[in-house]
């Protein structure tokens, strides 16, 4: 193991453990252990949390107590997470009905931070977050690295919005974290013009870091600003992306350009989940110790592995604020198999749709963000290659569902002069799957950037009810 990484595992997170209170380094060191555990193992270290989490809601927050009340149960009642079932969902708008009553009673004699989730994703929910929670989320973090061969305590350049960076004048316990524990360049996203890349591109190459993340397609502006210059790039041994579906031709290109893997990860602010990928690149492994995710259909009832469905998070860790079957607002499915590396974790098949971002036709049928390319081929094929050779005059696009459910095409055409009508096809694809929306094509010079700087090519702000 490398010198740096190694006084930080070993000696800098447990010395700043002990002066900030914290238990990174021993719920690292935890999960750690836990790593290759069997699915029994994982199952108890699970159930035991879980029980402990929904005695403490009983106990101290004042709308477990009453919803426990409502429905007849007692603590003991749940045990496992089939158990959940017994509970309703929590949907964001319950969260903010329920605000106050959604905090613990102990909340005083707690360590906690205010968090928020970010505007791009929808309206922003205001929650509390518990130190546990925050040490879970990094240990299962750290240890997924390490799967892909990335050491905290290397060099981390990191691009993102808001909730990735933030701007503050005077150190805090959180610079100190970021700067000597995790040695961390934060920069941000928001701006995405030349300039703002050139000086992103000088930043990393003088920090040379060895591992880089940030969101997909935040990372994926820099990297084609590197490509297009025909920019060196020092070595870095693996890029890590989080935030956001990452779509395939992305990873393509951030492979490509800082030539080492992409290891995609998938978690959520609020409801406390974290899953992530292993270098078979198969899924995503659940983090069963820190939360509970649950797929569900929308009364919340479990559905088999296999079938997509809501995705429901139960965060182990956050007493001062508990999240129990919170509905993230993002579809996904379990696999059936384990995966091949031995992990005894759930894999998380694809995410297909970020909180906000799923597409709906009026009839409801959800549309994932990931069949919206296809729809862009001549007949919705794109294994022909006349197909290919139409579909690559496309630079970047922009599907957007408006509030009544009718969608704008936005195309920007590698070459402004070529022929538009021979786009016409797109408008009838899209009609095949919207049905009932109208459906537009325009032509643009840019496509529109979220105000955190994510390049969404898929926006929506409609919701079937
Ligand atoms: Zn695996």
């Amino acid at each position: 193991m490398l010198l740096y990484p190694f006084v930080d595992k070993y000696f800098l997170m447990p010395l700043a453990d002990l002066v900030m209170h914290r238990g990174l380094s021993r719920e690292w060191r935890f999960m750690t252990r836990l790593d290759m555990a069997t699915e029994q193992q994982l199952r108890n270290v699970q159930n035991q949390r879980l029980q402990a989490l929904i005695q403490h809601c009983y106990d101290n927050v004042p709308y477990y107590t009453k919803l426990f009340n409502r429905l007849n149960l007692k603590p003991a009642d749940i045990q496992c997470r089939e158990d959940l079932q017994k509970l309703p969902v929590l949907t964001k708008q319950m969260v903010r009905d329920n605000y106050n009553d959604l905090i613990s009673l102990d909340a005083n004699k707690r360590h906690y931070q205010k968090g928020s989730t970010g505007g791009s994703t929808g309206t922003p929910l205001k929650f509390m977050k518990d130190i546990p929670t925050w040490n879970m989320q990094w240990a299962s973090s750290f240890r997924a690295w390490e799967w892909s061969g990335f050491h905290v305590g290397e060099r981390l350049f990191t691009l993102g919005g808001n909730s990735l960076v933030n701007k503050r004048k005077l150190w805090t316990a959180k610079d100190i974290f970021d700067v000597v524990l995790m040695r961390n360049m934060k920069r941000s996203s928001a701006e995405v013009d030349d300039a703002a890349m050139q000086a992103h591109y000088e930043a990393f190459m003088k920090y040379k870091p060895k591992g880089v993340r940030g969101y997909g397609s935040s990372l994926v502006i820099f990297a084609r600003y590197i490509e297009k210059n025909k920019l060196p790039v020092c070595p870095v041994r693996l890029v890590m992306t989080t935030g956001e579906i990452l779509m395939p031709e992305y990873r393509e290109t951030l492979e490509r350009v800082f030539k080492c893997r992409v290891m995609d990860e998938y978690g959520c602010g609020d409801g406390g989940l974290d899953a992530h990928e292993c270098p078979l690149h198969d899924g995503m492994h659940i983090a069963e110790e820190r939360c509970v995710l649950e797929i569900a259909d929308k009364d919340g009832h479990v559905l088999p592995d296999g079938q997509i469905g809501h995705v429901l998070a139960t965060d182990l860790g956050n007493y001062v604020f508990p999240f129990i079957r919170y509905t993230v607002g993002d579809m996904a499915y379990i696999k059936q198999d384990k995966c091949p590396c031995g992990r005894q974790s759930r894999l998380l098949g694809q995410v297909i749709g970020r909180a906000g971002k799923l597409l709906y036709n009026k009839q409801g049928v959800p549309i994932s963000p990931t069949m919206l390319p296809i729809m862009l081929y001549r007949d919705n094929d794109y294994h022909n290659e006349a197909n290919c050779v139409i579909y690559n005059k496309i630079d970047r696009f922009q599907i957007r569902q408006d509030k009544e459910g009718d969608i704008r095409i936005l195309l920007k055409l590698k070459n402004p002069a070529e022929p538009q009508e021979q786009f016409a096809y797109c408008v009838t694809n899209f009609e095949n799957h919207f049905v009932g929306s109208k459906v537009s094509l325009e032509f643009v010079d840019s496509i529109p950037t979220m105000p955190s700087g994510k390049e969404d090519y898929c926006v929506s702000e409609y919701e079937y009810k």
